[in-house]
């Protein structure tokens, strides 16, 4: 898979983020030739250019949430706007919103946007998806989904292909000191998770409203949920390269399994 933004809230620049993430929020994750996207970020815009280039004409886009850094890119998405792309778009449901096509309706319109999704090229295929359900994407890949702990409500997904299991799980918060045992039985012997590491612990008390959660927390449900890698998206913008260095040196000393994900980070699993 590669993550190709993993920048949270927004979008950052300038010299001390350059090795990190600079955009907002966008997976791909290759099953044989199949191709799922997870969320729509800014860093759907370079996916997008990859796409044109390596063929791929045909893939299912999973969305967590509706929230900015997790759609951003769709207005900007080449794919869409080329009639040879096939795409289920899939989302859970949201506050104040049923539809996946709404979302889209909301984000492309006047005096936001000038484009409306009637233009669109591509045959987009808008569905709509329960928590806890399973979804036979073919080709022996099965998504699984659960709610998660934000505000609006998002949903995490659970990839399995070929023996390998892999979840998304951003945004999300936790309850310091409880177990989710929701969670970690959704997360159960998955060989490995992106999660949503915002903040540290020593952080959380002053940010424990706004629906996310700690490198600290990340490990402890790998533990619980006896997972093998995690990853850890949703950069806050006011970590820079030189603060995510120090997280990375510290997860290391620690012999941790968790790992600060880039921009551009290609992993196998
Ligand atoms: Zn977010
Ligand atoms: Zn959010």
């Amino acid at each position: 898979m590669t993550f190709w933004g993993t920048r949270g809230t927004r979008m950052v620049t300038g010299d001390p983020f350059m090795r990190y993430g600079r955009k907002t929020i966008c997976a791909e994750v290759r099953c044989g030739n199949r191709v799922i996207v997870l969320d729509a970020g800014s860093g759907l815009v370079p996916l997008g250019s990859a796409m044109m280039k390596n063929g791929i004409r045909r893939f299912d886009l999973l969305l967590t949430h509706a929230h900015y850094d997790h759609v951003e890119g769709i207005p900007f998405f080449e794919p869409f706007y080329d009639p040879g792309f096939t795409v289920n778009f899939w989302s859970g449901k949201l506050k104040g919103i049923r539809r996946t096509r709404d979302i889209v309706d909301g984000l492309m319109k006047e005096p936001y946007f000038p484009i409306r999704q009637e233009k669109f090229l591509a045959d987009i295929r808008y569905r709509d998806v329960e928590d806890h359900a399973v979804i036979d994407l073919g080709d022996g890949i099965e998504v699984h989904t659960t709610r998660l702990h934000h505000p609006g409500g998002a949903t995490g997904y659970r990839i399995e292909y070929g023996g390998k299991r892999f979840a998304f799980i951003t945004d999300t918060t936790h309850a310091p000191g409880q177990r989710d045992t929701e969670l970690v039985a959704f997360l159960k012997g998955v060989d490995a998770l992106a999660y949503d590491c915002s903040y540290l612990d020593a952080e959380f008390p002053r940010f424990a409203s706004f629906g996310h959660s700690t490198w600290e927390e990340a490990e402890r449900l790998r533990e619980a949920a006896g997972a093998g890698r995690v990853f850890g998206i949703h950069h806050m913008p006011f970590r820079d390269d030189a603060a995510l260095d120090a997280i990375s040196a510290q997860i290391e000393k620690d012999k941790g399994l968790c790992t600060v994900t880039k921009d551009g980070m290609k992993v196998t699993f």
